[in-house]
């Protein structure tokens, strides 16, 4: 492409919520080798205000959401000189992903606080790159029903960037089946008895991808797999019981989709997030150069396996709570949002994740998840559960 092409090109303008983090910096990144390509106009931290205020010194955004106050008030003087306008608290996130002169908002927050921004960008008409699967996980009706507003939806998890890449010029009634792929995390092969006594360390350890600690140690239980499951069904409209997963320890295959004439079709990469995000970022175009690039010899062989359900009872749990409907998905959700938090904080076995989880979904008598409240409802209830369920397990 030539230079002077490159000058018309058209700049998408951006706001990334969740700009601190593992997938935000990585989305910076992508902006930064295209700068030609993107205004940045907004950026949103939740608490790590230095490593925001270097990028906000780098891409130069109008505007900033800081949803920690404190951390907030100790950068609002700099921002202010810097010509910066601040949102804060949690409201930022909607109000940065309905800004008037965003196009194109990336939500990599973590959770499903992210859910509201994403419903907010979608009823406004925008195009979201989604990397929180949360908002699908907790409020997948919602948000598809704010999709009918207009907006465009666009996966960065891996592995539905590569559904979503292997369904390009395919009709969704042709799909036999989804197969999403699963790195099986650091304990792909243990037995229950052999991760009784699974610390943090082991399970931040994970083996082929480097990401937050909150997803990671969800990659370990492989909760967010069955976190994906859910996302998948949503995203692309297919019922449980046509979504597969496979064990794929290379991480190399980021899922396949197999057609109803026995074809199959999958997407290969190194494990590179940079990828996925600048697919939906650059979305229907690809450009370069490429950031990573994948030598299949180097690699040799690709494999895949059973997944084993029994020690990974989340992933189960998860196709449980899609079965359930309703809003059994966001208590889902919630709960292992407070559990991963407790084992993090040594309060809580490695076991004990997905055992509180399962306590809380056989607990749980799913409503229709038809708006927000609701769900912020159901989420607050499940969650001041799920602490008492911990508190009197005794980290158990
Ligand atoms: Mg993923």
């Amino acid at each position: 492409m030539s230079a002077t092409h490159i000058e018309n090109v058209e700049r998408k303008n951006l706001v990334i919520l969740g700009s601190t983090g593992s997938i935000g910096r990585q989305a910076l990144e992508v902006v930064e080798a295209h700068r030609e390509r993107f205004s940045v106009v907004g950026l949103s931290a939740h608490s790590r205000g230095d490593v925001l205020m270097e990028q906000v010194r780098l891409f130069k955004p109008k505007v900033v959401g800081i949803s920690d106050r404190e951390v907030a008030d100790s950068l609002r003087e700099t921002l202010k000189d810097l010509g910066v306008e601040l949102f804060t608290g949690e409201d930022c996130l909607c109000e940065l992903s309905s800004l008037e002169e965003a196009d194109l908002v990336l939500n990599a927050v973590v959770g499903s606080v992210g859910l509201p921004a994403t419903l907010e960008a979608l009823r406004r008409g925008k195009t979201l790159a989604l990397a929180n699967k949360e908002s699908l996980v907790a409020g997948g009706e919602l948000v598809m029903k704010a999709l009918e507003k207009g907006g465009k939806l666009l996966p960065v998890d891996s592995e539905h960037s590569a559904i979503f890449q292997c369904l390009q010029g395919e009709e969704v009634t042709g799909v036999e089946r989804i197969i999403l792929t699963a790195s099986g995390g650091p304990f792909l092969g243990k037995t229950r008895e052999e991760l009784k006594e699974v610390t943090v360390e082991q399970a931040l350890a994970h083996p082929t991808w480097k990401m937050g600690r909150k997803i990671t140690v969800d990659s370990a239980t492989l909760m967010n797999k069955g976190l994906e499951v859910i996302e998948a069904h949503f995203l692309f409209g297919v019922e449980y019981q046509k979504i597969k997963v496979l064990a794929h320890p290379q991480s190399v295959v980021h899922s396949m989709v197999e057609f109803k004439d026995g074809s199959i079709k999958a997407q290969l990469s190194l494990p590179d997030m940079r990828i996925p995000i600048a697919y939906a970022l650059s979305y229907p175009e690809r450009w370069g150069p490429p950031f990573t690039t994948t030598d299949l010899e180097r690699i040799g062989e690709l494999t895949f396996g059973k997944v084993d359900l029994e020690t990974f009872k989340c992933l189960n749990l998860a196709y449980q709570a899609g079965f359930m409907g309703g809003t059994a998905t966001a208590a889902l959700n919630a709960a292992n949002e407070v559990a991963v938090e407790a084992f993090l904080q040594g309060r809580l076995s490695f076991l004990g994740i997905g055992d509180t989880v399962e306590r809380v979904l056989d607990q749980h008598h799913p409503e229709k998840a038809e708006d927000l409240n609701t769900i912020i409802e159901v989420e607050k209830e499940v969650k001041e559960k799920t602490r008492l369920l911990i508190e009197d397990r005794g980290g158990g």
